[in-house]
Formats: C-alpha cells, sequence, structure tokens
C-alpha cells in the first residue's frame, strides 16, 4: 500500500474551499473523510462518495480516532473562522477557532503520525504591502486579529514540521470566489461578507443592493484592489501541493492568486454587465482592517507545482457565482 492508497482526512470539508477541494480529490481518485461541525459548513456540500464525520476539529479524542481508524497520513486543514470585520468584534473566538482548536488538531495530527498538512492561509498574513504583487517573503504583518490568529498557526504548523516527519504547506489565499462548474458547490454563508457574494446576491434580487466599503483609497478608482481567484482553480493547487508532499517534496509556502487586481469598481461593473442588470450601489465608510490592495506573486506555485490556472477571467468567475446563486 502506498501513501495515495490512504484516505485523505479533510477538516472543514462542508464548507466552501473545503467542498471544492474535496471534489477535486475524489475526481483523482483519492478516498476522503471529511470532519466538519457545520457550524458555517453544510452537509449537502459534502461530495457525494467522501464519507462525513460532524464533529469539531479541536475534539483531540475524534480526530485520534478518525486518524487511526482510517489511517489517514495526509490532511487537509480548512476548517477555521474566516470574517476579518468579525474578527474585530469578536476576537476571542476567532482565537479559541483558530489557534485553540486548530492547535488541538495539529497536535493530535503531530501524535497520530501524520505525515502531510495542507493548510489554509491566507494574504491577510500580509497586512497592508509595500509593494505589489506580493511574494511569499514579503513582511508578515497582519492588521486584523483574522489574520494574526491564521498566521500564528501557520507558524506552529511549519514548528511541529521542523522536527519529526511531517512536512506541509501553507497557502496562501488571496480573493477566493465562484463556483464548481457543475454546480456541485458554491459559496454559503448565513451571513454574506464577501464582495462577489453579496454583489450576486444583489444581482438575484436576494438583497436590495449593497454598498462599496470606502472610495478614498490610495487606488487609481479610490476603492480596494484584489486578486480574484476561482476556487476549482484554488482546488487544483491543493491536490498539486499535496502531491508534492506525497513524492517526498519539501515544505513549502505558496501564495495563490492569478497575478492581477480588480479595484471594487471593476468587479460591480462586471457583475452588472454578467447579470445583465443594473444594482442599487452606495459609496460608505471603509471597513476595518481593509488593505487598500493585495496582488499575489503565485509564481511559486507555477514553478514548484506546475499549477496552471484555467479559469484567469472575472466575467467566469461571477458568472458561476451567479449560477450557484441562482440555483
Ligand atoms: N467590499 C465592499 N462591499 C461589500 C463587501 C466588500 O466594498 O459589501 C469590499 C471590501 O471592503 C474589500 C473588497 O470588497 O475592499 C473585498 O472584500 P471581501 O470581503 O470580499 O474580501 P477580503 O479582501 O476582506 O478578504
Amino acid at each position: 500500500m502506498t501513501v495515495t492508497d490512504t484516505p485523505v482526512l479533510v477538516v472543514g470539508g462542508a464548507g466552501y474551499i473545503g467542498s471544492h477541494v474535496t471534489l477535486e480529490l475524489i475526481k483523482g481518485g483519492r478516498e476522503v473523510v471529511v470532519v466538519d461541525d457545520l457550524s458555517t459548513g453544510r452537509r449537502d456540500l459534502v461530495p457525494a462518495g467522501a464519507s462525513f464525520i460532524q464533529g469539531d476539529i479541536g475534539d483531540s479524542e475524534l480526530i485520534r480516532r478518525v486518524l487511526a481508524e482510517r489511517g489517514c497520513a495526509s490532511i487537509m486543514m480548512f476548517a477555521g473562522s474566516i470574517i476579518v470585520s468579525e474578527s474585530f468584534q469578536m476576537p476571542l473566538p476567532y482565537w479559541r477557532n483558530n489557534i485553540g482548536a486548530g492547535f488541538a488538531f495539529l497536535d493530535a495530527c503531530v501524535k497520530a503520525g501524520v505525515r502531510h498538512f495542507v493548510y489554509s492561509s491566507t494574504a491577510a498574513v500580509y497586512g497592508a504591502p509595500d509593494r505589489l504583487p506580493i511574494s511569499e517573503d514579503a513582511a508578515l504583518r497582519p492588521i486584523s486579529p483574522y489574520g494574526r490568529s491564521k498566521l500564528a498557526l501557520e507558524w506552529a504548523v511549519a514548528d511541529a514540521c521542523s522536527v519529526g516527519d511531517m512536512r506541509f504547506a501553507a497557502l496562501r489565499y488571496f480573493n477566493v470566489a465562484g463556483a464548481d462548474a457543475q454546480g456541485r458547490s458554491g459559496q454559503v454563508s448565513p451571513v454574506a461578507s464577501h464582495l462577489i457574494k453579496i454583489a450576486v446576491e444583489a444581482a438575484t434580487g436576494k438583497r436590495p443592493g449593497l454598498s462599496i466599503h470606502g472610495a478614498d483609497y490610495p487606488t487609481p478608482d479610490g476603492t480596494c484592489i484584489r486578486d480574484y481567484i476561482h476556487v476549482s482553480d484554488l482546488a487544483e493547487a491543493h491536490v498539486l501541493a499535496l502531491g508534492h508532499l506525497e513524492r517526498g517534496g519539501e515544505s513549502l509556502i505558496a501564495n495563490c492568486g492569478y497575478g492581477r487586481g480588480f479595484s471594487v469598481r471593476d468587479v460591480l461593473e462586471a457583475v452588472q454587465r454578467v447579470a445583465g442588470r443594473e444594482l442599487a450601489i452606495a459609496i460608505g465608510p471603509r471597513r476595518r482592517g481593509d488593505p487598500p490592495a493585495l496582488v499575489a506573486d503565485s509564481t511559486l506555485l507555477t514553478r514548484v507545482l506546475g499549477w496552471t490556472p484555467k479559469r484567469n477571467d472575472l466575467d467566469l468567475i461571477i458568472r458561476s457565482a451567479l449560477d450557484w446563486e441562482a440555483r
């Protein structure tokens, strides 16, 4: 039996990104075990073909049992709290979920002899960078409790891998959007906070309109610039990262984005164009914790993993998000 015959444990596999990665793993012939507490994820997003266990990643006994019973050598960790603005209102729950439960999970993995750890990190570890595009060696100066909590666990994972047999890939996501082309998964959130999600909700009549959080930034049109990456391209990056580790590759930290930025106004124009309807858009105040511009330098992902994104097209990303929203 080789390592690729063992199931991959995906924690947070009932969520937006975790479910897309699970689809991709299954497509590649892998067996997948999903653990998710369904606090923000949904049971019906867990892809057919994956086994599902409802539970908390901070429950060390559960994780120990699943890893031992299923013999998993590789894990992917998506579970966590992910909304920058919310992290300012409730910093301690962010530390509890992303660090407390995250650490308990990491510790259980190390004790169980897990060999490959794929961690979902974020561009929020960079804060407001001095230079664009941002490479992985840029200064790490997170400006939100969310970013700090994600970076702290990234460091814990790296430290855990500095001794023993475990290696890791930390993928730092820029702005993830869009949905599976076959409509099997997409973004769900009880309270939407991300721009494209909110805009497609407005475009499908689920909300009256939306507001731009600040139009006085030092950018060409005054609104924030982000690097929007299609969730299925991101999912492929995860499968490549896992394959790299399972073939004996070194631990790595890699940005995930396309290397080009769109402003909030660019995105809203594209949503209106693709949806064929005008949105009610107001200009509001800045939102706490928003850096003016984030654009990835993802050459490492391409060079080391051979990642070749197939969906680098804002209209296509928005079309897929609209199709999902309309379902
Ligand atoms: N944004 C906005 N209106 C909204 C939601 C988001 O203007 O209703 C802006 C937000 O201020 C940021 C950009 O869109 O400049 C991307 O925010 P999002 O929450 O999608 O992702 P983040 O960059 O915070 O991870």
